[in-house]
């Protein structure tokens, strides 16, 4: 099957011919239909995050089921799914907590002794958070994936497994934003505008973007937002602690950096709550004033929107098959396999909010 595949750190992805394994007893081989290009790999592909290569990368997929090993019994051929990086294997600490995306997933990865899924020559490579949806073909746990309905057109439930997962759970599920509450996003990505769609659907009553692209604040207005914030002219702080008479309940922080991560926190009224979700490198700190957290404040962060994504996701298709949930406006272009590379190009320049790679 052909895969894009890092080879290197910072270097363009190549899309190499690479061998799959026949699935094992747990195992789900899935011919994929479609797969968003997210800000995470590129983290991966420019060496912010750890990565041995070579790895073929992509986290956000869908497809359809091919073959299942002989203990499957959640799926079968021809069934619809999405995958998903937040597989729990129902048996430790944080999954008996109700934690189940913070799994050790331990017993869900392949051994040494079981082989590699993916191999090239012979060689090992590497499968990205044990999912590499950049590629004609996935092999997995069985537990990182969910059935959802045929209705959902699969370029669009590729878009489940992280964007909306990851926004709209941090809202609901990590900030349980409630009805009412005054909430501002930062950040009017993938991720951002599905945090401001999560905003609306829980009943917030203001829902105020933040971004410095003029494109994307109006896309935000879409998605939900009620007020907007055009952070390259104004102190962004500033500009939210007087419209909202000293401001809000919960910040949500959507691109990844120190400054922003102090931002949401700075903009806080007393008693609210920031929540991080971008991935800030490995090795920045982030400052915040201790006088702060007299008045409660609070800062915690979000990993793929503390999902049950084998209840949210199937929740979330119904959502958008009701016209409530935007996926459609998420998709700012189609893109081959081969042209993954332009998918990273476009999230650099910020002018997208999900490029989506299709395969036929
Ligand atoms: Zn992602
Ligand atoms: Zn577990």
């Amino acid at each position: 099957m052909r895969a894009a595949t890092l080879t290197a750190v910072n270097q363009p992805l190549e899309i190499l011919d690479i061998s799959v394994d026949k699935p094992r007893a747990n195992e789900v081989l899935i011919t994929t239909a479609a797969a968003g290009v997210c800000h995470s790999d590129m983290h991966f592909q420019e060496g912010k995050y750890p990565c041995a290569c070579p790895t073929v990368l992509g986290h956000e997929g869908a497809g359809v089921v091919e073959a299942v090993g002989s203990e499957v019994t959640y799926v079968r051929p021809g069934d619809h799914v999405i995958t998903c990086v937040s597989m729990s294997c129902g048996n430790c600490r944080n999954c008996f907590r109700g934690k189940p995306h913070l799994c050790a997933h331990e017993g869900l990865i392949r051994t040494p002794e079981d082989g590699p899924r993916l191999t090239r020559k012979g060689e090992v490579v590497h499968q990205l958070t044990e999912l590499s949806c950049y590629a004609e073909q996935m092999l997995v746990h069985e537990k990182a994936v969910v059935k959802v309905s045929p209705e959902v057109p699969l370029d669009r439930a590729a878009l489940l497994g992280c964007a909306v997962t990851t926004g709209v759970g941090a809202v609901q599920n990590t900030a349980k934003v409630g009805p009412g509450d005054t909430v501002a996003i930062v950040g009017c990505g993938g991720i951002g505008l599905n945090a401001i769609q999560g905003a609306r659907i829980a009943g917030a009553e203001r829902v105020i973007a933040v971004d410095m692209r003029k494109d994307k604040l109006e896309l935000a207005q879409v998605f939900g937002a009620t007020d907007t914030v055009d952070a390259s002219d104004v102190d962004v702080v500033g500009e939210i602690l007087e419209m909202t008479g000293g401001g809000v309940d919960h910040s949500i922080e959507a691109v990844g950096l120190k400054q922003t991560a102090e931002q949401c926190f700075n903009m806080l009224a007393a008693g609210g709550t920031a929540t991080v979700i971008g991935m800030i490198p490995i090795g920045v700190s982030i400052e915040l004033q201790g006088v702060a957290l007299l008045a409660e404040r609070k800062i915690q962060g979000s990993v793929m929107g503390s999902n049950r994504f084998r209840i949210d996701m199937p929740m979330y298709a119904n959502l958008y098959l009701q016209g409530r949930l935007k996926l459609d406006e998420l998709v700012s272009r189609t893109l081959t396999l081969d042209e993954v590379n332009d998918g990273f190009a476009a999230l650099r320049t910020g002018e997208v909010a999900r490029s989506v790679i299709t395969f036929s």
